[in-house]
Parts: structure tokens; sequence; C-alpha cells
């Protein structure tokens, strides 16, 4: 897998611009001042930049979100060039803007695209040491060019694991907790202990735990006193150059209880589930797939398919497996409950079944094997495959009922738009879930346009239900304001902005 941002077009002046806003238009002293800190290697400037006018793009995405207008790449190699482009930038006459991103693989929700126009891609993918790692302890210090698949071979044969999200062995730990994504044991952002951070000054500081010299220090990422931690999620207050990660403790013993069911049984199936997440029945992320989601697992066809984990020791995880299969059999909802997919006769029924349990293990697919059922192509080839391929991230309670009428939402896309989207579920507590809706779509302008509309309307629709995204796209950045609860922790937030970086020196738009 290639680490290094492929720009692919040179956009000439006069090209006409795409629906992202325009930011600031005279980068070429900026960047030539980076090229000679840096060396010009690291440097990539649209040509005939030093008319002024001319941007690049970055080349397809697999959303086929517009492709933003870019006044160049940067690439540094380590945290202090990091921190030495930002004064740059900071100190320029014109100042230019930064977008971070560590591996770009943000696909269904821009993948490497900015919110706005003209802005500097700051591409971290190659600051990629693991500069220091304590299985006793239990914690790693990653840059963000660190993938998950990287981290976790390193912990094979530890008591620690990773936890690791279902996307492609090839994307950032750092980019996706910073994004709150949503791992198989919990969401990322409770791995997080402590973060390394360029503010839009050009000073670096550390938020939240951070190794000490003595090694003893207890890991705890809360402080003392306000937690400066979580400003830098979803945020575009600083550059986050590494961050601190917690490694859980491997579980003893660790299976996949495989349950389908019907339409009809939707409600009791999710209170279920519920139930025993409610009383400590299960480990990590249950996860509930529709009919259309669960194909790429093995599902029936027109069922929905649960997984549920069960660890601990040999004799707890058996005991509690014993439980959960008694009260699935018991309750009558389920066509088929099982934990023995890992010995089944069918080869690709054994295949997928020990790979969602190796995952909820925390040891990595090499081959990306789940990854490229789903996706059809290996991780490098996503975004120029053609797509198209959209996300959208509601939180929906962890109710019967409410996910019944998430479902019934999805059927009224399908009625109106002709798209079936997928979804998939994951329990991440006992009261909330991440209602993963999935949109397949031709790659034609016209199945693009009619895709991006019904996506607009699924905003509308789930929030009118009260269902909002936790996560945002690149077109719906400036939904932030409608989708927050209070104006006036909006205005503190900008606020907060206001007075850290005046300028708007780092990724505007961009959650802003
Ligand atoms: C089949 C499939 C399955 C998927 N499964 C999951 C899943 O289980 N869970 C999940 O969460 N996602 C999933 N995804 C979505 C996505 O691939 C992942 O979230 C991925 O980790 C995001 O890309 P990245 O790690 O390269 O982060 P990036 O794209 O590099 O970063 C994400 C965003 O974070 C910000 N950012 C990144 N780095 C920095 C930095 N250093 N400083 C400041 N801000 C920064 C930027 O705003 C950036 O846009 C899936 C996608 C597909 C196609």
């Amino acid at each position: 897998m290639s680490n290094a941002l492929n720009v692919l077009h040179t956009v000439k002046p006069g090209s006409p611009s795409t629906n992202g806003k325009a930011h600031h238009s005279r980068p070429d002293a900026v960047l030539d001042a980076v090229a000679a800190a840096l060396g010009a290697d690291r440097v990539v400037t649209p040509v005939g930049s030093h008319t002024g006018a001319a941007t690049m793009r970055l080349g397809p995405n697999v959303g086929l979100y517009d492709q933003r207008d870019v006044a160049g790449v940067i690439r540094p190699r380590t945290a202090d060039e990091v921190r030495r482009v930002v004064a740059i930038v900071a100190g320029s006459a014109d100042p230019v803007a930064l977008q971070p991103m560590s591996t770009g693989h943000n696909w269904g929700l821009g993948s490497r695209e900015p919110a706005d126009n003209g802005a500097v891609i700051l591409d971290l993918s190659g600051m990629d040491r693991v500069r220091a790692i304590d299985t006793t302890a239990g914690w790693a210090v990653v840059e963000p060019g660190v993938t998950q698949g990287e981290l976790a071979k390193r912990l094979a044969g530890t008591a620690r694991k990773l936890n690791l999200t279902a996307s492609s062995m090839h994307t950032s730990v750092v980019g996706n907790a910073l994004d709150r994504g949503v791992g198989l044991l919990r969401q990322r952002v409770e791995d997080l202990a402590g973060l390394e951070v360029v503010l839009p000054s050009g000073e670096m500081m550390r938020v939240g735990w951070w190794p000490s010299d003595s090694g003893r220090t207890p890991l705890y990422p809360h402080g003392l006193g306000p937690s400066a931690l979580p400003l830098f999620l979803q945020s575009n207050l600083g550059v986050v150059t590494a961050a601190a990660i917690r490694l859980p403790p491997a579980p003893e013993a660790l299976l996949v209880v495989r349950l389908n069911f019907t339409r009809s049984h939707l409600r009791e199936a999710v209170d279920l589930v519920r139930h025993w997440v409610s009383q400590g029945l299960t480990h990590g992320v249950p996860k509930v797939y529709d009919p259309a989601a669960a194909k790429a697992y093995h599902g029936t066809e027109d069922e929905f398919l649960v997984h549920v984990c069960v660890a601990g020791t040999m004799a707890s995880a058996e005991a509690l497996t014993k439980v959960l299969i008694d009260e699935a059999v018991a309750s009558g909802v389920f066509t088929q409950v099982t934990h023995t997919d890992r010995a089944d006769p069918d080869p690709d029924v054994r295949e997928v079944a020990t790979l969602v349990e190796l995952g909820y293990a925390g040891q990595p697919d090499d081959e990306d094997a789940l990854f490229q059922a789903k996706m059809r192509v290996p991780a490098d080839d996503v975004d120029s495959a053609g797509g198209g391929f959209l996300f959208f991230l509601p939180l929906v309670p962890f109710t019967g009922e409410a996910i019944a009428q998430a479902t019934e939402l999805l059927d009224r896309v399908h009625e109106t738009s002709g798209i079936r989207c997928g979804a998939t579920m994951n329990m991440l507590d006992a009261d909330v879930v991440d209602f993963v809706v999935t949109m397949r779509f031709s790659p034609d302008d016209e199945s693009a346009a009619h895709a991006h509309e019904t996506l607009d309307r699924m905003y509308g629709m789930f929030g009118e239900a009260g269902f909002l995204p936790y996560r945002l796209d690149v077109d719906h950045a400036d939904a932030i304001d409608h989708l927050s609860p209070d104006p006036a922790a909006r205005r503190f937030i900008r606020h907060l902005k206001d007075v850290l970086d005046p300028r708007t020196v780092i990724a505007p738009g961009r959650y802003g």
C-alpha cells in the first residue's frame, strides 16, 4: 500500500470551481518557504502556480463528492517538520489554509477531500513511526501514518490488543480516532489517552496522558482540571502529530455467536440484544446487519444477521455463550443460532467466521479479505475504481422500536429514490446505536447527482426523527450549526477558534 498521496490533475487558471467554498488564493510564497525548509520533494504545487491562480485536484474519490481545487500538498515526515510548516504558514503575510489528513481513507465521507476549495493538504501519511509501545502498561505512541494493520501486527503474541475497525487494515489509527470512528471493541475515542498537537500558532503541546520518563505514571487520560483532549476531536483547532493509544487486555477466550432473524422479528431481536448488552453478557460492539449489509458475511437471503462477541476466561466465556444461546433459542425470535461457524463444513462460512472472530480479538486481516468482500477492490484502488459509495452515520436509540423506525426510513428512501441502502447497526452501549447507512450507485454523473440528493434528503428525514449524525461528510460540514443542540455552545467553540486561529490556518470548514 503506498503511503503517499497521489495528486493527479492540475486545474488551469479559469477552470470552473467546485461546490466547496474558496479560501486563501495566493499560496505560492508559503509553499516556496516550506519547500526551502523541508526540501522541494516534500511539496507538490500545481503547474503554473507562480501565476497565482492555478490549483490542482487530488483525483477521484469513491463517494463522487465534487473534487475541490487544492493549492498544493505538503508531506512532512516528523512532528518538528509539522511544527515548522505551521509556523511558516502562521507567520506569512498571506497565509494559506492547511487541511491535515492521516492516511486519507475517509471513504464514503469524502476520502482525502477538504471541505473548502483553496486549501493546502498536509499529508501526514509519511509520519508512520510507532514511537514507543508498552504492552505491560497498555499503551502505544503512534504517528498519524501508522495503520491499524501495522499496530495490530506489533501486538501479536502479547497480552494486549488493538481495537480494530471493520475498515481496511491500511487505515490510520489516529485519523479514525480523531474523526470519532467506531472499532469492534468500542468507539475509538475511548482508546485515546493523549494527543500531541501543533496549534495554529506553530506551538506544540501534549494533552491528556503521555508516558513519563520514569515509565511509572498510570494511564489516566483525564488529567487535572478541564481536559483539552476532546477539543481536538472532529476539530480544526490543531494538527495532531501523535497519539497515545490505549491497548486493552486481550481476553483468554473469545468467540462470536451468530444469529439470524427475519424482518418481522426486528423489534424483539434488537430488544433481546439490548438486554444482553445491558446485563454485561457481551464483549465489544455487537453488530446487526440488515439483509443488504449481511451479504458480505454470508447472511441468509432476506434475513438480518447478528454478531455477538463473548469473551473472558475459558470458563466464563463458555458459561456466557451457553446463557446467550439458551436465551436466543428460548425466545423463538431467531431462525438460526450458532457459535460453531469456525468449524462449518462450508469453507466460505468458515473463513468469514474466522476473520470476524480474529477482528474482535484484534488480530489483523492481512489480506483485507472482509474489506475487499465489501468493496470488491483492494484499499489502494477504492478511490480510483469508479465508485460510488456513500456513508450516512446517524445515532439511533438502542430500542427495538427506534431501530424499526430507522429501518422504515430506509424503506421510504427506497420507495422514493429507487436506492436500496444497506444498514449496519453498531451497538455502542446499552443506550445508543451507530446506524451506519451505506449507499452504492453507478459512477455516472446522473446517478451520482441522484445519490447525493438522496443523501441530502436522508439528513432531513433522519434529523426530523431525532436521529442526528455523529460524523459529517465533506459536503455537509455546514450542517454542524443546525445539528448542534445549543447555539451558545457553538459560539463558545467559534470563539476558541477565533482566539487560537485568527487567520484560519487550520482546516477551514471542517467541523468549523
Ligand atoms: C467497507 C468499509 C468499512 C468501514 N468500516 C469502518 C468502521 O468499522 N469504523 C469506522 O470508524 N470507519 C469505517 N470506515 C470508514 C473509514 O474508512 C475509516 O473511518 C477510516 O479509518 C478513515 O480514514 P483514515 O483512517 O485514513 O483517516 P483520515 O481520512 O486521514 O482522517 C479522517 C479525518 O480526520 C481529520 N484528521 C486526520 N488526521 C488528522 C490530524 N493528524 N490532525 C487533525 N485532524 C486530522 C481530518 O478531518 C480527516 O478528514 C469504513 C469504510 C469502508 C469503505
